[in-house]
């Protein structure tokens, strides 16, 4: 039974000349000249000359023609002068082993030197490694393959013969046959020759390149990815290898495809030079078609690559039925909208749309009639939004937009156009079975608006969240209409003493006791008494009416009313609403809310209720739709039209 052990010790398994054992020795010490490694190469004499060779050939590529060794020696540096040691010594301890009837061993060294040369590509182009350790560790990283041909002969080469062409998957086929595979072999043996770490690593681990753990893990990645790439070399038109190569080039070194058949091409060359130098027969048939071919492949894959890229992206975002945005494509829209709009201190909103009693059109009609119902609102939303915004579907029945660079304004006169292009025509259902030939729907709309003085508390999630309440109060003030919010700053602690007491937390607008106590501040009498009375008529509210600045003084300092809620109307006969608020914190420490109640909202209203500290402000002109509503469903069409 063929063991570790045995190959191991097979007499007639290749020693490392002594030249290279010295060399190996003098570098692993840390303060080695290189005059010290001139004097022991130039004990060889004929390994001076193929080194002089060497560097005086295109492989290397030096400026002037060198004809010292020490000169030679000087121009390369240590690492390459090891590299070149070991690699011709290498070819040398190992001569014999090929010279075996039934034995061929040109396959191997073609692989090998095609890997040796591309790695020190790889290396040089990715400076992922030295390029002189790559290229030793690649043309090292089989010579497990050449000890176990050493010292099993046809055990092993009968073994080797039946192998899979890909070399990956010859580890298996190793061990199906043997307890062992070239790459333990390969290590045990590189240990044997006392060979530094880095090449041990490599020989171990270059069929497992993805491993954890690993110490040198770029020079054995360039090792593996050098030998995908001598097996593209040596087999024409294997579209799989190709791929493998390409694929693996962009995961580990980021190496673009169309880069590929350039590393392809510079190699071969290289690996002429190289098998001339180490006289080994390895000339590759039909180079230059593996090269065009490969090229051509790589940019059609490239090109079919970059198309499912852009299919799936796109597909990955749409929504099915309706053919606009998905949740996810509004996800990352939003997302880049809003980062975008705090990044320029500029301005961004969110328009939620809900279809109105939009679960009576499936129980009335059926679900396709629902499902048509909804691409034909889903249409109109897109055509009437057009390159102003994004539309998506949000879920179910409701869609959204995002509006970048967009004030409120702006976004209240989009909404009202695409509540209109909804509302002004009904849908066409004359294909649904079932269904009506037209039908008559609505939506409701809620705007979310931040810009830059919404503060840096501002988020993603709070603006969403104030589109849905905005949404919400669409839907409470009757549906088919718009309603907006645009987020305000966090009050600062100080001007919000009650933070303290409820650590933060969002509280209830009641008092402990359980009670909604609103100090609602308005001169005019009429618009006073409604509010007042609607508020009255919630459980468990008591509301008090002033009149003026100079009423809500009395109410402070009465000590009778604690409001938790206030709302001050900003035009008031002696001041302006704004100007009360920092005085009802001070004096009232546990109120919950102030609104400010304007007749018109403006920038400039926004921003100064903002800066003064209101809760939120709100348009008189919309608390008063629902009784316009009511005017309207009373008095019919006609008071439309006046
Ligand atoms: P409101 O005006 O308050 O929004 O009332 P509504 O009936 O529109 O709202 P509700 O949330 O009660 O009902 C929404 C319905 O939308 C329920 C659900 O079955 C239906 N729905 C959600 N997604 C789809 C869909 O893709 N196709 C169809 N046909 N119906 C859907
Ligand atoms: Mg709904
Ligand atoms: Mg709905």
């Amino acid at each position: 039974m063929a063991t570790i052990d045995r190959v191991l010790s097979c007499p007639t398994l290749p020693s490392l000349p002594a030249v290279a054992v010295e060399v190996l020795a003098l570098t692993r010490s840390p303060d080695v000249s290189l005059a010290d490694i001139s004097r022991v190469v130039q004990n060889d004499p004929g390994l001076a000359a193929k080194i002089l060779k060497t560097v005086n050939s295109s492989f290397y590529g030096l400026q002037q023609p060198c004809s010292r060794l020490d000169r030679a020696m000087s121009y390369l540096g240590l690492q390459a002068v090891k590299s070149l040691v070991l690699g011709f010594s290498l070819v040398d301890a190992t001569r014999g082993v090929g010279n075996k009837p039934g034995v061929d061993l040109r396959q191997h060294w073609r692989r090998t030197i095609f890997a040796a040369a591309g790695a020190r590509q790889i290396a040089q182009l990715t400076r992922a490694a030295d390029p002189d350790e790559a290229f030793t560790a690649a043309l090292f990283q089989d010579i497990g393959i050449l000890a176990c041909v050493a010292a099993l002969s046809d055990e092993y080469v009968s073994t080797l013969a039946t192998a899979p062409e890909d070399h990956d998957l010859l580890c298996r086929h190793e061990r199906e046959v043997f307890p062992f595979d070239h790459t333990t072999i390969g290590a045990e043996l590189a240990r044997k020759w006392k060979l530094p770490d880095l090449f041990t690593e490599v020989i171990r681990k270059h069929h497992a390149p993805d491993a954890g753990g690993l110490t040198y893990g770029p020079v054995v990645r360039i090792a593996a990815l050098s030998m995908y790439l001598s097996e593209v070399m040596s087999t024409p038109s294997a579209s799989s290898l190709l791929t493998r190569l390409a694929t693996k080039a962009e995961a580990w070194f980021s190496i673009p495809s169309d880069r590929v058949a350039a590393i392809l091409k510079s190699t071969a060359s290289s690996a002429n030079e190289l098998a001339k130098l180490f006289e080994q027969d390895v000339a590759i048939p039909n180079a230059s078609l593996i090269i065009a071919e490969a090229q051509d492949a790589l940019l059609t894959g490239q090109i079919q690559m970059q198309r499912e890229t852009d299919r799936l992206r796109v597909e990955t975002q749409t929504d099915t039925l309706t053919g606009v945005g998905n949740r996810r494509r509004f996800e990352g829209g939003f997302a880049n909208a809003f980062t975008q709009a705090k990044k320029d201190r500029g301005s961004v909103c969110v328009i939620m749309i809900d279809a109105d009693n939009f679960k009576s059109v499936n129980d009335r009609f059926g679900h396709s009639a629902g499902d048509a119902v909804l691409k034909q609102i889903a249409s109109r939303v897109a055509a009437t939004t057009a390159d102003r915004g994004l539309v998506c579907r949000f879920g179910g029945e409701e869609f959204a937009v995002i509006l970048r660079s967009t004030d409120g304004v702006r976004a209240r006169e989009i909404a009202e156009e695409i509540r209109t292009s909804i509302a002004s025509k009904p849908l066409d259902l004359a294909s649904v079975e079932g269904a009506p030939p037209s039908l008559a729907v609505t939506i409701s709309l809620g705007i979310g608006c931040m810009d830059d003085a919404s503060g840096e508390a501002a988020t993603q999630e709070k603006l969403l969240a104030l589109a849905d309440q905005a949404l919400y109060a669409a839907k409470s003030a009757g549906r088919n209409c718009v309603r907006s919010a645009t987020l305000m700053p966090e009050q600062p602690p100080a001007r919000r003493a009650s933070d303290s007491k409820s650590g933060g937390v969002a509280r209830s607008l009641r008092h402990e006791d359980g009670v909604l106590r609103v100090l609602v501040v308005e001169d005019d009498p009429l618009a006073a008494k409604l509010l007042s009375m609607l508020l009255q008529r919630l459980p468990n509210t008591e509301a008090r009416v002033a009149t003026s600045i100079a009423a809500v003084h009395a109410v402070l300092a009465g000590n009778d009313f604690r409001p938790g809620v206030a709302i001050l109307d900003q035009h008031l006969p002696d001041g302006r609403g704004v100007d009360l608020i920092q005085e009802i914190r001070s004096q009232t420490p546990d109120i919950r809310k102030i609104v400010v109640m304007s007749a018109s909202i403006s920038p400039e209203i926004e921003s100064t209720a903002r800066q003064a500290g209101a809760d939120s402000l709100v348009s008189k002109i919309e608390m008063c739709s629902d009784i316009g509503r009511w005017v309207l469903s009373l008095l019919g069409q006609e008071a439309k039209a006046a």
